[in-house]
C-alpha cells in the first residue's frame, strides 16, 4: 500500500521547478529508515533508532531532528516532546529548543540517532506501551528531520516475542517493515501490537475492510453483530461518496475498560477508535458505531478533501484554519446521519438527536459570542486543550463540532428546498471532493489535489443550488446569528419547538461530581450565581439545606422566579455561606417535530434527505 519513491522524488523535481514554496526544501537525503522496538514494555519507553544517510555536501551541515508539537486531527498543542528522553547520536548533541536537536555529523556520510520516548496513554493521539501491548499515534512518537519531511521514510518495527503487528498499511501478515512516501504518511498509520488482536474483513465492491479488535473487557458475544453494522456504515457512506481511493481499510479499536480513554481519530486507510468500556456492557455497542460514523466520514472529508492548512503541517507552531467547521463540523453532521441512512437509526432517532444538538448550542452564551470559523481558529485552546491557568471559555466558546453540525444541516435543508429536491449538501460535498481532491493539480509533496478555503465553499455551494449564499455566510458561518431554522425546516416539513426545560433552572451553574463532593465546574456570566458570588472550583456543602446530589435540578424546580435559595460553598479554607435568587427560568429544550399539515413534496424532501436516495 506505500507509495513508490521513485514517483515521489520526480513530483518533488517538478513541485521544486514551480512552486516557490518548495525551493526552500532541501535537496533529499540518501536514505532516512526508523526502528521502532520495546525491549521493556513496562517500562511504557518507545526506543525509537534513526538512520540518516548523507549526500556528500551534507557531511558537515548539523542535521536537526523534531518532535511536532501536535499531530493531525487533534488540534491542542501537547509537546510531544516532554515525553523524550536520552537522545543520543553518533556526533556531538546540541539541543535548539523545546522540540529540537541538532546533530554534527562531524563528517560522517551516516548519522545514527536514538531516543526513548515515555507513552502510557491509551488514545487516538498519544501512544501506549505497557505488559499488553504497544498502540501507537507516530505523531508522539518519530521525531522528522527538518527541511526533509517531504523524503520518503522506511520503517522497521521490532515486536516482543510473540506479539503481532497491525496497521492500515498491510502488504502481508507478519509483516515489520515499511516504506512510506514522506514522514506525513508514516505518521497517518497507527499501529497496533499485542499478541491478542482479533481481525475480522468484510468486502465492499471488491475493497477490503478489517475490523481490528483489541479488547480489555467482556465482548458479550457482540463482536459478530459491530461487524455487520461496520459494514452497513461503510455501504451507505459510499453511496453518497462513490468509491473511496483506498483498496484496504482498517478500523482499529479498542474496548479500554478503564472509564476514561475514548477517542476516535481519522487516517488516510485507517482509524483508531477507542472506547472507555468494555463491548458486552450497554450503550458502548452503540457508542462504537457512532465514531465508526463519524471517522469513515472522514476518508473524504478532511482526509483528502480538506482545508488548506490541513495537510502538508506546521508542528512548530498551532494549527491555524478557519475550516474546522466544515471538517469536523460536516462530519458530524453526516456522521449521524448516515446512522439513519445505514438503518441503524431511525428517522426519530436522528431527529432526536439534532434536537439535543440545537437545544446544547441555543443554549450555550459562546454561540452569541464566537463564530464558527473563529471557532476553528481556537481549536488550539478548545480541542481537548489541557489548561493550567483557569479559563472562561466554557462561556465564550463554542465548540466547532456541534456548530459545523448544525450549518451543514441547515444547509443540506436549504439547497435541497431551494432546489426544489433536486440536488442536496450530498452533491456540494461531492463536487468539492471533485474539484478539490481529485481534479486539482497537487500543491504538495504530501497528497493530491489541494485544499480549499471556506469561500471555495461558498462559491460552491451558491453555484449548485443557483442561490446566493454570501449573506448565509456572512451571518451563520463569520458572525453569531442564530441559523435560520425555520425556513430550512420547512422544506422538510418540520419545524423547530422551544420550550420550557421541565427542571426549568439552573441558576447558571454547571455542577461537577468528583469522588463524591459536588465541585462547580462553570458559573455562566450574568448569571443569579455569579450574582450570589458564586465561582469555578467551589465545593458546594449544601444546596436549600441539603446535601447536593446529581438530582440538584430537581432541588432547585422546586422553587420559583424570585425566591431565595441558600447554598454553602468551601473555597480553599473558607465556607462561604449565600444565597441564589432566582430568576426567571434559564433551561430551555428544542424539538424538531412534524407540522400539522405536510404537502407531498416536502415529505418526499424528508425522505430523500434522511434516506440518502440519489435526487
Ligand atoms: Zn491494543
Ligand atoms: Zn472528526
Amino acid at each position: 500500500m506505500s507509495a513508490c519513491p521513485r514517483k515521489f522524488i520526480l513530483a518533488i523535481a517538478v513541485i521544486a521547478i514551480f512552486s516557490g514554496i518548495a525551493r526552500s526544501q532541501e535537496t533529499p537525503l540518501k536514505s532516512i529508515s526508523y526502528r521502532l522496538s520495546m525491549s521493556r514494555p513496562t517500562s511504557h519507553l518507545f526506543e525509537v533508532a534513526i538512520t540518516i544517510e548523507l549526500p556528500d555536501d551534507s557531511r558537515n551541515k548539523p542535521l536537526l531532528l523534531q518532535m511536532p508539537k501536535w499531530s493531525p486531527g487533534r488540534y491542542a498543542v501537547f509537546d510531544f516532546a516532554k515525553n523524550v528522553q536520552e537522545f543520543r547520536a553518533n556526533g556531538p548533541v546540541t539541543r535548539v529548543d523545546d522540540q529540537t536537536w541538532s546533530v554534527d555529523p562531524a563528517g560522517s556520510n551516516t548519522v545514527n540517532v536514538s531516543y526513548k520516548v515515555f507513552g502510557n496513554d491509551l488514545s487516538g493521539t498519544f501512544s501506549q506501551l505497557d505488559e499488553r501491548h504497544a498502540n501507537y499515534n507516530g505523531g508522539s512518537i518519530f521525531m522528522y528531520v527538518v527541511g526533509h519531511k517531504p523524503d520518503p521514510v522506511k520503517l522497521t518495527i521490532q515486536p516482543p516475542s510473540g506479539w503481532k503487528i497491525v496497521n492500515g498499511r498491510m502488504d502481508h501478515a507478519g509483516q515489520t517493515e515499511w516504506s512510506f512516501p514522506n514522514w506525513d504518511v508514516m505518521i497517518d498509520t497507527p499501529t497496533e501490537i499485542a499478541p491478542d488482536w482479533t481481525q475480522d474483513t468484510f468486502e465492499v465492491n471488491g475493497k477490503k475492510y478489517h475490523v481490528v479488535v483489541h479488547s480489555f473487557g467482556a465482548e458479550g458475544g457482540k463482536r459478530p453483530a459491530l461487524v455487520k453494522d461496520i459494514e452497513k456504515i461503510v455501504r451507505a457512506e459510499i453511496a453518497m461518496w462513490g468509491a473511496p481511493e483506498f483498496n484496504e481499510y482498517t478500523f482499529l479499536i479498542h474496548y479500554a475498560a478503564d472509564d476514561h480513554s475514548g477517542d476516535g481519530m481519522e487516517h488516510l486507510t485507517s482509524t483508531q477508535i477507542i472506547e472507555p468500556g468494555a463491548l458486552g456492557e450497554p450503550g458502548i455497542y452503540e457508542a462504537t458505531l457512532g465514531t465508526v460514523s463519524h471517522e469513515f466520514f472522514h476518508v473524504w472529508n478532511v482526509k483528502r478533501l480538506r482545508p488548506e492548512e490541513l495537510g502538508p503541517w506546521d508542528f512548530t507552531r498551532p494549527l491555524r484554519t478557519r475550516g474546522l467547521w466544515v471538517a469536523e463540523g460536516f462530519t458530524n453532521y453526516y456522521g449521524h446521519l448516515m446512522l439513519r441512512r445505514a438503518g441503524i437509526w431511525s428517522d426519530k432517532k436522528f431527529l432526536e438527536s439534532e434536537s439535543q444538538t440545537i437545544t446544547r448550542i441555543e443554549s450555550a452564551q459562546g454561540s452569541r459570542l464566537m463564530s464558527a470559523e473563529e471557532s476553528s481558529l481556537s481549536a488550539p485552546f478548545i480541542d481537548d486543550a489541557p489548561h493550567a491557568q483557569i479559563v472562561n471559555l466554557d462561556n465564550t466558546a463554542i465548540s466547532y463540532y456541534p456548530k459545523g453540525e448544525l450549518i451543514g444541516m441547515v444547509m443540506d435543508l436549504l439547497v435541497r428546498g431551494r432546489t426544489k429536491n433536486r440536488l442536496s449538501l450530498d452533491d456540494v460535498m461531492r463536487r468539492m471532493y471533485d474539484e478539490f481532491y481529485l481534479k486539482s493539480a497537487n500543491n504538495s509533496y504530501y497528497l493530491r489535489g489541494r485544499g480549499y478555503q471556506t469561500e471555495d465553499l461558498e462559491r460552491v455551494v451558491s453555484q449548485l443550488s443557483g442561490t446566493d449564499f454570501t449573506d448565509f455566510f456572512k451571518r451563520y458561518v463569520r458572525s453569531v446569528e442564530v441559523l435560520p431554522y425555520e425556513e430550512a425546516f420547512g422544506y422538510a416539513g418540520l419545524r423547530l419547538v422551544k420550550t420550557q426545560a421541565e427542571q426549568p433552572f439552573d441558576a447558571g451553574l454547571s455542577i461537577e461530581f468528583e469522588d463524591g463532593t459536588a465541585v462547580i465546574e462553570n458559573v455562566r456570566t450574568g448569571s443569579v450565581a455569579e450574582d450570589a458570588g458564586l465561582q469555578t472550583n467551589d465545593e458546594i456543602l449544601s444546596l436549600a439545606g441539603r446535601e447536593v446530589t446529581k438530582a440538584w435540578l430537581k432541588t432547585l424546580a422546586r422553587y420559583k422566579a424570585g425566591d431565595s435559595v441558600a447554598i454553602t460553598v468551601k473555597r480553599d479554607r473558607r465556607t462561604i455561606k449565600t444565597s441564589i435568587v432566582l430568576k426567571e427560568p434559564e433551561r430551555f429544550e428544542y424539538r424538531i417535530e412534524e407540522k400539522p399539515e405536510v404537502t407531498l413534496e416536502q415529505r418526499n424532501l424528508r425522505n430523500a434527505w434522511l434516506k440518502g436516495t440519489r435526487i
